[in-house]
């Protein structure tokens, strides 16, 4: 790639090449960006990812952010972390969403896991939201200054898989928006239209003013 230019690179710590491509498109927009360049970790390098160990979203999106400006130097970087909240279930699994069935990312034996605690739970105690924070810091001379977005896409657990689009839990996952419609059935352009992170990313946008 291209030299960096440090004074107009944005690191985005993330591997998921959708993930660059929506933060950059949403986030580029936003006056405050103009003329800066959004550029993936894994393309600045080889860095193993930092330990998760935050209590919230925002501390695991703030771990990865920080961790993104501490290995490669640069002087603003953007991270996300999202899951998905469960309301029969005490807001599980939340931040342990990509790991809750044990092994990191298996979405099959994750949702095997929830379609299991979810049974007998009927209808109208199926709520359940996707949230998202996603979280820009800068530093400079004088320190750090930490912005965040919050997002939610509100839905209701289904009683079975639908749909083949997606990811994690999305086959289960009913919208609110979109009655009768799994966040699986989308296209991804339907679903970046409503998503928990979209609405962190604007969310981000509105306070980047
Ligand atoms: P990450 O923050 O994108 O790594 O997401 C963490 C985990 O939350 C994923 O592995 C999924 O299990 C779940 N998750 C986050 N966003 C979504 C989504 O848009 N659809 C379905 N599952 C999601």
């Amino acid at each position: 790639m291209n030299a960096i230019d440090a004074a107009h690179t944005v690191v985005v710590a993330t591997g998921n090449a959708h993930k660059l491509a929506e933060i950059e498109d949403i986030l580029g927009r936003a006056p405050a960006m103009a003329g800066m360049r959004f550029v993936a970790l894994g393309e600045l390098g080889d860095y193993p990812d930092p330990e998760e160990n935050g209590k919230t979203f925002f501390d695991n999106a703030l771990i990865k952010a920080r961790a993104a400006l501490d290995e490669t130097g640069l002087a603003m970087a953007v991270a996300d972390d999202s899951g998905l909240m469960v309301d029969a279930l005490g807001g599980a699994p939340g931040i342990y969403s990509a790991r809750w069935a044990g092994e990191h990312g298996n979405d099959e034996a994750n949702n095997d896991k929830l379609l299991a605690q979810m049974a007998g739970i009927p209808n109208e105690e199926r709520t359940a939201r996707f949230h998202s924070s996603v979280v820009l810091v800068t530093r400079d001379e004088d320190g750090e200054e930490i912005l965040a977005g919050e997002g939610d896409c509100e839905g209701v657990i289904a009683h079975d898989r639908r749909g083949t689009n997606g990811f994690g839990y999305d086959p289960l996952f009913e919208l609110l928006d979109v009655p009768g419609k799994r966040m699986a059935e989308l296209t991804p352009d339907e679903k970046n239209a409503i998503s928990h992170r979209r609405r962190a990313l604007d969310d981000l946008v509105r306070k980047l003013g």
